[in-house]
């Protein structure tokens, strides 16, 4: 220093001197500029090039100006204090902005060292100036790109860390959320005591090679339970391999969706019993298991008897109601190890694991018998279901699955057949069951096709005068292979195959074509009753449907009668309240049938438009011998009068019961011992006859 402070003096006394040379080497070599000026006038004793330029000098016009001229405003508002502060200091330093000649913003570093003689006076003030813009650019975008992070880090959703090693260094508010961890709680932590054990050796695999895919794991709350997140993880570029930082998602409401997805597959939504597939499965697991205790299991197939009847009658959310009843109590008679599903409508399957006998299947299938049967009450109406229950056992009735629930289900049929609520036991001669009934729904698919059905009309007779009051139609199945086949046999077995609507169709349009026929021959002015089941009643827009075929036949309305059951009625009040409503104002007649069966309150007659109570025949049979019957007979006709309702004797065959009605008041009767029903042809032969027997007397 000593010797550049002798150049400098000598650069001072004469600008011109031979150590110029190696000056403006010096000059040239250093990277910022440089200059020197007088400690008292603070002007400008030598500049480097680049120093003059600084400021739009050259080296020599630089010369005798002052620092701030040499320097600029920026610089010199930053050094003035502190040259005119501590005098001992030997060292300043400022970071200004230097505005560039294309207007950018520089940054230069200016530093002024001090150059004092022996006796520590300063003689003059080194300065040198360099450009840190590229730096300060840096410095800033390093900021600038942390700032941007923590700003994103606080915003997201998503949890992230930093870690070291495993060892935790920052997270972001979300990470507390996810996890009841505050960053401070987790300083210096390692951050794998975050999840429970089982993933705390694949996360380790997967730092230390730096993986960085999506994977699934879950992480231990605070509070000690489990949330499952997604994780990915990454090596932060700018730093060293083991720097990562880690992006956690809580991924619970996807998992929950997962879960209920993969529930929703394998259960039926309404009573959220397994469905047909699950158990299918979950019997195959209670065989394997059977065979290798060496037990038995039993499939019991259990249907419901009459709920397709119920159901259309109640109305299908009380069915609904019911199905879910009765699921849960046929779950809460077995135990909890065994199974029980629910295949399609009214039908469950239940497995009965590690049973000994073919007594236990029996003794479980009578308990769940018994289950079933208990009343329930909907609607305020009580009711009482039964089950008809089929039993499989393995392996005397089948191998696998499939055969033991198919014959189980055989079995199911035979209960049924046996007056249902009841269980039987498969025998191998029940296995052509199945196919029976498949057989029977194609050729009543088949008849329906081809109109293989025909009307058998029967009489109704006023019981004062004998005259002809109507007829009920009662249809037929021309069976291809066993001739006439009875209504019994068929109608209900249609409507469980959804069968009953182009049949009834076909009857009201058969029924009413027939009448207008008769009245154009001028044979019979009274009117047909026609049969609607409940099915029928409720699935589709009867009263329109009716007007329509009274159109197309020409029948006038009052010459049809429409028949409903109680129970019909009865239930899903309001709807059938207001189809009863549509029918009568068409001008068609409504009679109850079956009167007395089903659960009818003098409130619903009352308000219901009714004509006619037909009486039913379990009640008239065993008159006039049974006076607890003869009683119930009395109280329905007087009933009726009272309610200015007619009533029907159903089913009276002997004349004692004739006798009986008539003198009880019954208004009209039908049965053997008036009439069979008859054919179309049967039917105007004995029109005729009466005509003749009439013009007779
Ligand atoms: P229902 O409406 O009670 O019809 C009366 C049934 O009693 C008829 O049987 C009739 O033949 C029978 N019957 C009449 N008088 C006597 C008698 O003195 N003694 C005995 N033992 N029986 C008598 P059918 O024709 O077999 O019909 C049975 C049931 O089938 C009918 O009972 C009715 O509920 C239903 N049904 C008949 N035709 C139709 C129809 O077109 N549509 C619908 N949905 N159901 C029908
Ligand atoms: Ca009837
Ligand atoms: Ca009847």
């Amino acid at each position: 220093m000593s010797d550049m402070a002798m150049a400098l003096n000598t650069v001072r006394s004469s600008p011109a001197g031979p150590q110029e040379g190696w000056l403006q080497l010096l000059a040239h070599t250093l990277p910022g500029g440089v200059g020197y000026f007088a400690a008292d006038s603070l002007r400008c004793v030598w500049a480097s090039p680049l120093l003059a330029a600084y400021n739009g000098y050259t080296a020599r016009s630089a010369l005798e100006k002052t620092m701030p001229q040499v320097l600029g405003d920026n610089a010199w508002n930053l050094l003035e204090g502190q040259l005119a502060g501590d005098l001992q200091r030997t060292d300043l330093t400022c970071l200004c902005d230097h505005p560039s000649p294309c207007g950018n913003v520089r940054k230069s570093e200016i530093q002024l060292r001090a150059h004092r003689d022996a006796t520590s006076t300063v003689l003059g003030w080194l300065v040198l100036v360099h450009d840190r813009t590229a730096q300060w650019l840096a410095d800033r975008a390093v900021q600038h790109s942390e700032e941007r992070l923590r700003k994103f880090a606080a915003a997201t959703d998503e949890a992230i860390l930093f870690h070291r090693a495993g060892n935790f260094l920052d997270g972001n508010a979300a990470l507390q959320r996810l996890t009841g961890h505050s960053a401070a709680e987790l300083m210096g932590r390692n951050i794998y005591d975050l999840l429970p054990q089982r993933f705390q050796g694949p996360a380790g695999e997967y730092e230390r090679y730096g993986g960085e895919y999506l994977f699934e794991a879950a992480i231990v709350h605070r509070s000690g339970h489990e949330v499952p997140v997604e994780i990915v993880g990454k090596t932060m570029p700018e730093q060293d391999a083991s720097y990562r930082i880690v992006v956690l998602r809580n991924i619970t409401q996807r998992k929950q969706a997962q879960q209920q997805e993969a529930f929703q597959r394998l259960h039926d939504p309404l009573t959220q019993l397994p469905n047909r597939r699950h158990l299918m499965d979950l019997l195959d697991n209670a065989l394997a298991q059977a065979q290798q205790e060496r037990t038995q299991a039993a499939v019991l197939f259990v249907d419901l008897d009459h709920f397709k009847t119920i159901n259309d009658s109640l109305g299908h959310q009380a069915g609904d109601r019911l199905l879910c009843e009765m699921a849960r109590r046929l779950r809460a008679t077995v135990r909890d190890e065994d199974v029980v599903a629910r295949l399609n409508g009214d039908k469950f399957a239940i497995v009965l694991t590690q049973i000994q006998s073919r007594d236990n299947a029996a003794a479980a299938a009578d308990k769940l018998i018994l289950a079933v049967c208990q009343s329930i009450t909907l609607d305020n109406t009580p009711l009482t279901l039964s089950p008809s229950i089929g039993i499989a056992m393995y392996p005397d009735d089948g191998l696998d699955a499939l055969e033991l629930l198919r014959n189980a289900d055989a079995a199911m049929y035979h209960a049924k057949d046996s007056g249902r609520a009841n269980r039987q036991f498969y025998a191998p001669d029940m296995a052509g069951r199945a196919t029976e009934v498949l057989r029977k729904e194609r050729l009543l698919r088949a008849a329906i096709a081809q109109g293989s059905f025909v009307l058998h009309y029967q009489p109704q007779l006023r019981l004062s005068d004998g005259a002809l009051a109507g007829f009920e139609a009662l249809v037929r199945w021309q069976h291809p292979e066993r001739g006439l086949v009875g209504p019994d046999e068929f109608i209900s077995f249609a409507e469980s195959r959804g069968l009953i609507t182009p049949i009834g169709r076909w009857v009201l349009q058969e029924a009413c074509r027939q009448l207008k026929e008769w009245q154009t021959q001028g044979l019979a002015f009274v009117p047909v009753a026609v049969n609607l089941s409940a099915l029928e009643f409720r699935q589709r827009d009867v009263a329109a449907d009716i007007a329509q075929v009274l159109q197309d036949s020409g029948l006038a309305p009052q010459y049809l009668d429409i028949e409903l059951t109680e129970s019909v009625l009865m239930h899903n009040a309001s709807q059938g309240l207001a189809t009863l409503h549509a029918l009568k104002a068409l001008g068609v007649g409504i009679s109850i049938d079956d009167f007395g069966t089903g659960y009818s309150s003098l409130a619903y007659l009352k308000r219901y438009p009714i004509d006619k109570l037909k009486i039913d025949r379990s009640f008239v049979m065993d008159t006039p011998g049974s006076s607890e019957d003869v009683a119930i007979v009395t109280a329905i006709i007087q009933m009726g009068r009272s309610l200015q309702l007619s009533t029907v004797a159903e089913g009276v065959e002997t004349p004692e019961q004739i006798a009986l009605m008539q003198r009880l008041g019954c208004d009209l009767a039908q049965g053997h011992g008036l009439s069979l029903p008859m054919n179309a042809a049967q039917t105007v032969v004995w029109l005729h006859a009466r005509q003749q027997l009439a013009q007779v007397a």
